[in-house]
């Protein structure tokens, strides 16, 4: 098959030519017919992985797969050849307190040995993918592979944050940085009921964030977030997708008392928090990192009932540095998802 590989850290993506990957007993191989270009990825391909202790190279990336069952092992039972599927990219062993609670993103083993799809075990820039068939979640025939690929990690990221934080209907939730998390989340956080505030300096992005289903726009630059949201009356929730600290910084006086700071995207820098506003709002922050599979079969649901999809940027897979490219550049709109 064809695959893309990255030899080490810092390395280019090199198209390669490699054997299909084998099928273990309790694995399926998928028929990959989208993937989507992650940051993640490109912090993999920088080797931040490193500083967390692991080397995963050399490794064929993607963690946003959609694609069609090609074959199983011979334990698995619940899925079949020809099966639409989406793959829960984050491996989790089912028996800590944390996946017994339901919460495998959170499982120890999980966080203890980074076992997922596409970061420590080869990933989705590839025409074919092995994963563990548990993994496997099924897809719905009203939504396109393209579109389909980006619900596994920026849907699933931001809808984590939105659910975890609390949100209600009839509540407000910010949208900070609408780029490929933040444009699904106005989506997600209006057909959950909120009133929806996009925060965007980029002025191709407000009428689309408008057009997506965003009740208010805030243009704003730099220092200036925290005062226009509190003009507007504040934020129960405010989801950051920017790798701005300052800006971050800044939102945090937008937030109503009782609200929730929730942070999706790895911006480097500490908060300041002054316990007397802080505590005296009883505020939170909070950082969000996927949710379970059974959040995402119901957020592609959700996305069914609602017609939330993300715009997508398709490449081939010869292609796959220039799409990472344009994602390092800020250029993409909003999401690249390679089609092998
Ligand atoms: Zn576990
Ligand atoms: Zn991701």
């Amino acid at each position: 098959m064809r695959a893309v590989i990255q030899e080490r850290a810092q390395a280019p993506l090199v198209l390669q030519d490699v054997p299909a990957p084998a099928v273990g007993p309790r694995e399926a191989r998928v028929r990959v017919r989208a993937c989507g270009v992650c940051h993640t990825d490109l912090h993999l391909a920088e080797g931040l992985f490193k500083t967390f202790g692991y080397d995963p190279f050399p490794l064929v990336p993607g963690h946003e797969i959609a694609g069609v069952v090609e074959k199983v092992g011979q334990d698995v039972t619940h899925v079949r050849p020809g099966d639409r599927v989406s793959v829960y990219w984050w491996h989790s062993c089912g028996r800590c307190r944390c996946c017994l609670a339901g919460e495998e993103e959170s499982c120890l083993e999980g966080l203890a040995q980074m076992d997922a799809t596409g970061l420590t075990r080869n990933g989705g820039y590839a025409e074919w993918v092995s994963v563990p068939a548990d993994c496997l979640v099924p897809l719905p025939a009203e939504i396109e592979f393209a579109e389909a690929a980006p619900f596994t990690c920026a849907g699933l990221t931001v809808y984590a944050g939105l659910k975890n934080a609390g949100l209600r209907p009839g509540q407000r939730a910010a949208m900070l940085g609408i780029g490929g998390l933040g444009h699904l989340g106005l989506q997600i956080a209006r057909a959950m009921g909120a009133e929806v505030i996009a925060l965007t300096s980029s002025e191709s992005k407000q009428e689309i964030a408008r057009q997506l289903g965003a009740h208010h726009v805030l243009p704003a630059a730099g220092r200036e977030y925290g005062k226009r949201l509190r003009e507007l009356g504040g934020a129960d929730v405010v989801v950051s997708a920017t790798m701005d600290f300052q800006t971050i910084r800044d939102v945090m006086d937008g937030l109503l008392p009782q609200g929730t700071l929730v942070l999706a995207s790895l911006a480097a820098g500490r908060l300041p928090i002054d316990p007397r506003t802080f505590i005296l709002a009883q505020q939170r922050v909070m950082g969000t990192f996927l949710e379970s599979r059974l959040q995402l079969q119901e957020l592609l649901q959700l996305a069914v009932l609602h017609g939330i999809r993300p715009l997508v940027e398709k490449y081939p897979l010869e292609q796959a540095a220039e799409a990472q490219q344009r994602l390092r550049e800020n250029k993409v709109q909003f999401r690249a998802v390679l089609e092998p």
